[in-house]
């Protein structure tokens, strides 16, 4: 049935699989394109990580190009490029403005509703989805899809729907009380789709010292956290050591560890590592003093060097952390008594500080899961499998993971976006 209430023979039966971020513009474009859509999701609410967003503010997308996109999502951005080509942040900005949502880009880049209200954006994709002539079934868990003939099957704990396009956007495993637990996996696995091995990324770290725990709450606005290969940093002098990642943004001491966007953004890198041994994380936490500067006021004797090590490191730190610090490196003397062994590893332990890693917080905490299906076996212009026909699978459930920032959301809704358009039109097969 059409939305003037006309019915189309020839329209598709679409069924999408979970309606978060992918999932909802995913239907909205299906149904705008005249097919008849069933979103099935299993909570009793619909977009509930997008409430929880940004600390309910919902950061929707970053103010960059879709090159500036793709660039957060390491290998996978190459993927990405398409559909965040064809759909990118200055488009997403426009459907929400479109939908009555004005946004605001903050100094950091990240875009957010001007209401900082979370609400505002999932309300927005409700409205599209369900004027486009959406049906939304609530309550609706999906225990397994299965191709009858040229059509699927979708079979729920109640009901089962058929479609000749199902559209998959049931997120990753992050965050399950949310409600995604990661079911998809099973069941593309089994149609033989590869998924490539899941892990928290974006996730809280655990590890540090004694003395770092006790900075809990402590939050430097600028650090560059770098992950490297152990056996490479053992092997190779400083000058030659090259990081796996490097972000430079804001860095939180916790009473387990780390967090913030800095320690988040390569956590994704540290789960990667088959033992948290093997990598090694360092942190600067003074990028815009150089190291030759370091070491000069801390051999500088002027005023016959009466000036204590603490004070000195205080000066670009906070008191509480300057003082752990030169505890750390028992080096709690004036600049006069401070041996060049000491100056050195106080220069290492605010330039270069190494903190052991123990593990991280888990997909319970993680605000993106890296892995999933594997990119190769989806088609990067439609989203549309290349192992079973009609089958699109979009957002997270993909091996896509960005950075913190606003570009998860938008790889959500740019694949979504593909996804849709392609379900609602004759699949490759048919064509
Ligand atoms: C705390 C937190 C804060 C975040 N903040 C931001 C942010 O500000 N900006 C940003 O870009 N990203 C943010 N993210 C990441 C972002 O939320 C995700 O990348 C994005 O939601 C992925 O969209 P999706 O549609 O693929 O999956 P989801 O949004 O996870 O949606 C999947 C949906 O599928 C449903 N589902 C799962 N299994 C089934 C089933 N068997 N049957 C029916 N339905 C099912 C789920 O209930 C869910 O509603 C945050 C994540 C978290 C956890």
């Amino acid at each position: 049935m059409s939305r003037d209430g006309i019915c189309d023979a020839s329209a598709r039966d679409v069924v999408v699989i979970g309606a978060g971020a992918a999932g909802l513009v995913a239907a909205a474009e299906a149904a705008l394109r005249g097919a008849r859509v069933q979103l099935l999701e299993k909570n009793a609410k619909t977009g509930v990580k997008i409430l929880m967003s940004g600390g309910t503010r919902c950061n929707i997308t970053q103010d960059t190009d879709a090159k500036g996109i793709a660039s957060a999502f390491g290998p996978g951005g190459r993927f990405l490029q398409k559909s965040v080509g064809t759909f990118g942040p200055a488009d997403v900005v426009k459907m929400f403005h479109d939908c009555g949502v004005e946004t605001k880009v903050e100094s950091t880049g990240k875009v957010f509703p001007k209401s900082d209200r979370a609400v505002h954006v999932r309300d927005a994709l409700l409205r599209r989805a369900t004027q486009a002539g959406v049906q939304i079934h609530l309550r609706c868990g999906v225990t397994g899809i299965e191709r009858n003939a040229d059509r699927w099957r979708v079979k729920s704990d109640t009901a089962s729907f058929d479609c000749d396009s199902l559209i998959v956007t049931s997120g990753g495993k992050s965050w399950p009380a949310c409600g995604t637990t990661g079911d998809a996996y099973a069941w593309l696995h089994q149609l033989g789709h590869t998924i490539v091995r899941t892990r928290p990324a974006l996730v809280p770290l655990v590890g540090g010292f004694d003395w770092t725990h006790a900075l809990s709450g402590l939050t430097l606005d600028d650090c560059v956290a770098s992950v490297y290969d152990r056996a490479a940093w053992e092997t190779k002098a400083p000058s030659k050591r090259k990081p796996l990642v490097s972000r430079r943004s804001s860095w939180l001491f916790t009473h387990l560890g780390f967090s913030g966007p800095a320690a988040m953004d390569v956590s994704g890198t540290i789960t990667q590592a088959k033992h948290f041994d093997d990598v090694v994380l360092t942190v600067d936490l003074v990028p815009d003093v150089s190291t030759q500067r370091v070491h000069a006021a801390l051999s500088d004797r002027s005023g016959g060097g009466r000036r204590t090590t603490t004070a000195v490191i205080g000066d670009w730190l906070p008191s509480r952390l300057a003082e752990s610090i030169v505890r750390s490196c028992h080096a709690e003397t004036s600049i006069a008594e401070l041996s060049r062994e000491k100056q050195t590893a106080l220069v290492d332990a605010i330039k270069s500080a190494t903190f052991p890693i123990q593990g991280t917080r888990g997909f319970a905490k993680a605000e993106v899961t890296a892995g999933g299906v594997k990119l190769s076996e989806v088609d990067p212009r439609t989203m549309e499998s290349r192992i079973a026909n009609g089958l699109y699978i979009a957002g997270e459930v993909l091996d896509v993971d960005g950075w913190i920032g606003g570009y998860n959301f938008q790889a959500a809704f740019s694949t979504g976006r593909a996804a849709g358009i392609a379900a609602s039109e004759p699949s490759s097969s048919d064509r």
